[in-house]
Parts: C-alpha cells; structure tokens; sequence
C-alpha cells in the first residue's frame, strides 16, 4: 500500500473515530423514562433496549476503527490478522477497519452464526 493510501484510510478512520465517539459519549441520553401509561412504559423499555443495542454495535465498531488506526501506526495495516494474507483493496475500501481478510471473516461468520464473533473479537484485542 502507497502512503497516500494509508493517509487517506487514516483520514477516514479517524473520522469514522471522532463520529463513533460522539455516539458512545452520548450514553448517558439514554433516560429512563417513567410513565404511568403501561404502554408508554412498553414502548420507552423498546427503545431503550434499541439505543443500548446500537450502542453496543457502536461500541464494537469504535474498537475497530481504534485498533484500524493502531494497525496504520504500526505498518501491518491491511493485512489480516488471522492469515497474514493482505486484505483485498475492494474490502478495505469497503470496510476500513476491517482486521480480517474475506474468507477468514466468513469462517468466523460462519462459525459465529453470522453476527460478531466473539472468537474473532478477542483475536482482535489480544493482537491490538
Ligand atoms: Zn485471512
């Protein structure tokens, strides 16, 4: 990878850094809302769990994106993590901070049941 093109992955991450943070500082608008309606009570509990649940992909996503940028200052950026195979150019324009090539990312899809894994995630903390 030139160094433009490491440059402009950084710019993007550390974009997608800065909105993701924002996100996440804003926890804490999450009100627990009381309601003596039973199904105003229903509804605030569904969009709790809603605005956690974003919260928590967010969360993952910012762990990403900082381990992406960790990656770039180390040089191994663009390089799966799993295989030690550079990552295709297509993903990563796709998806910046993945840390997983395409087929080690299905394995881990497919292992996982199609949603994060966990396996994959800690993989990603231990190597960060
Ligand atoms: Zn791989």
């Amino acid at each position: 990878m030139t160094k433009a093109e490491i440059n402009k992955f950084r710019s993007i991450l550390e974009a997608k850094q800065a909105e993701l943070a924002q996100v996440v500082r804003n926890r804490d608008g999450i009100a627990i809302e009381k309601s003596p309606d039973a199904l105003d009570e229903v509804q605030h509990a569904a969009e709790r769990e809603l605005a956690i649940r974003n919260l928590d992909r967010e969360s993952n996503l910012l762990r990403n994106v900082r381990a992406a940028l960790r990656r770039i200052e180390e040089g191994t950026f663009g390089v799966c993590l799993h295989c030690e195979e550079d990552i295709s150019p297509k993903r990563l324009a796709a998806v910046p901070w993945t840390a997983f090539c395409i087929q080690c990312q299905e394995i881990a899809d497919r292992s996982q049941g199609g949603d994060n894994s966990e396996n994959f995630d800690e993989l990603l903390v231990s190597a960060a």
